[in-house]
């Protein structure tokens, strides 16, 4: 793996050494060692070959950090993606690892960003490639043990449990590796610098090492960064700057579901998900998350109605489930889980003025399935139809989805991606769909085995679904009342 080089120097004070090294023994400072470049030299070396003679301008302060190359010169490997093995991983890399970037993944402690990347390392070692995966978290014994466990035993894989640095750079340099690991930025110790490990210096320093250690030799390093609620380990905000790629994994804690999300990529697109799900042994990937937010019984309940979210590029249904219950109390309880309480609250005032569908004396219960967290407004229709579905007890029809933002006037506004929702909802096999009504022609959206039933507002919605006829029954004063 080790390049030619002419030799490297330090950007903060200009020591010159011929070996990369993470620390710069002239001032101390962490990461600030970079490889030159044979024009610097050539420059360098030309201009103090001259100086004190006649020339007038001193060349050496033109210096380029990072000449121009002719693009025929430039190693066009650079930027290439090599896959992980794990597709989901680099689904969201952009294609996979590329090679001298460094990579950040984020995360609660706890969520499983240990085990994914021993995955990765699992993965990357069958393809016949190193890769050393450095602990300053656990011994070397524990990794193993889990190691054993989720089945990752490959003779490519190298351990090393370092909690100094600089040691761990010495590991780096035995090895020689295709791939480095770090687990985890905040437990790693930079001599020198001041304050305890995890401190925001502290992990600045780490995270600038490792980055420039990634860039001068060529060989991509993934970080662990965990961050916490309460602050008190530096978190990976402080360093998302330094690094090329940042990585957010999420999940629920009573939930198996984990999620990878691009925050910052610098070799691609930021807005792809990838799914994963944490079994007894070990993280699985789940390449088709679709299905996974839907309720699975045989008979259809009331109460219920699916939508379909977009996480990023993907879409996927989801059910919302609803219950209420008549009672007596001035103050009526609202239960929500996975949608916002915000927006609950609203679709119950629009429901009422709008298509006198009134939940008032009603306790209000409103959940999602599956943990799946809906913050999009177009999830609204399908949460109202669900209320108003409750309300009546009137089962929905069966494979319908419902799909727009309800404003306060009861209309029912379009929503991005439609087409892509839509699609998925027909490859799960649902059947019909209430969508936005367009106003052009050219809009509307056409898809295979799914019936398009388009609306304006939500009285249509609902006198689509025998809701409205329903709530006219029941409240015929309410609504010459709402029309006076
Ligand atoms: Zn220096």
């Amino acid at each position: 793996m080790a390049k030619k080089s002419p030799g490297y120097e330090c950007s903060s004070c200009g020591h010159r050494v011929s070996k990369w090294v993470g620390k710069c023994q002239s001032c101390g400072e962490w990461g600030t060692v970079e490889e030159l470049s044979p024009a610097a030299v050539a420059v360098t070396s030309g201009a103090s070959g001259r100086s004190g003679k006649s020339s007038a301008v001193s060349l050496s302060g033109l210096t380029p950090t990072s000449p121009a190359r002719k693009v025929t010169d430039i190693d066009p490997s650079g930027a290439v993606h090599r896959p992980s093995g794990i597709g989901e991983l680099d689904r969201v890399l952009g294609g996979g690892v590329v090679p001298g970037s460094a990579v950040l993944l984020a995360g609660e402690p706890g969520v499983g960003k240990s085990t994914l990347l021993l995955e990765v390392a699992n993965r990357w070692a069958r393809q016949d490639r190193s890769v050393l995966y450095i602990t300053a978290e656990e011994s070397v014994g524990q990794v193993r043990q889990r190691a054993g466990r989720t089945d990752a035993l490959s003779a490519n894989l190298w351990l090393a449990a370092e909690h100094d640095l600089e040691t761990a750079l010495g590991q780096i340099e035995v090895t020689r590796p295709e791939l480095v690991i770090v687990d985890s930025l905040q437990t790693l110790h930079a001599t020198g610098v001041e304050g305890v490990a995890g401190g925001v210096a502290q992990t600045r320093a780490v995270a600038a090492t490792l980055t420039t250690f990634a860039k001068t030799t060529g060989i991509p390093v993934l970080l662990v960064g965990h961050v916490t609620k309460d602050g008190a380990v530096a978190g990976p905000r402080t360093v998302e700057h330094l690094v090329d790629v940042v990585l957010q994994f999420e999940g629920d804690r009573h939930s198996a579901l984990r999620f990878l999300r691009g925050q910052k990529n610098r070799f691609g697109a930021t807005d792809e998900v990838g799914c994963f799900e944490q079994t007894s042994d070990g993280i699985r990937e789940v390449p088709d998350p679709s299905g996974l937010f839907l309720n699975q019984r045989d008979e259809p309940v009331s109460g219920t109605a699916v939508t379909v979210i977009m996480d990023g590029r993907r879409a996927m249904p989801g059910e919302i489930q609803t219950l209420a219950m008549e009672t007596e109390m001035s103050n009526p309880r609202r239960v929500v889980t996975g949608i916002d309480t915000g927006r609950v609250a609203t679709i119950l005032a629009v429901l009422a003025r709008r298509a006198g569908i009134d939940l008032m004396g009603h306790e209000v219960y409103a959940a999602t399935v599956g943990g799946m967290k809906i913050s999009e407004p177009a999830a609204d229709l399908a949460t109202a139809l669900a209320l108003a579905s409750t309300r009546h007890d009137k089962v929905l029809p069966d494979g319908l989805v419902a799909v727009g933002e309800l404003g306060l006037g009861g209309e029912v506004r379009r929503v991005p991606d439609l087409r892509l929702r839509l699609s998925e909802a027909a490859r799960l096999g649902f059947t019909s769909a209430i969508v936005p009504a367009s106003t052009r022609d050219a809009d509307r959206v056409r898809v295979k085995g799914l019936r398009i039933i388009p609306v304006r507002t939500l009285g249509e919605a609902l006198d689509q679904l025998g809701l409205a006829k329903e709530a006219r029954r029941k409240y015929p004063e309410r609504r010459k009342k709402d029309r006076d």
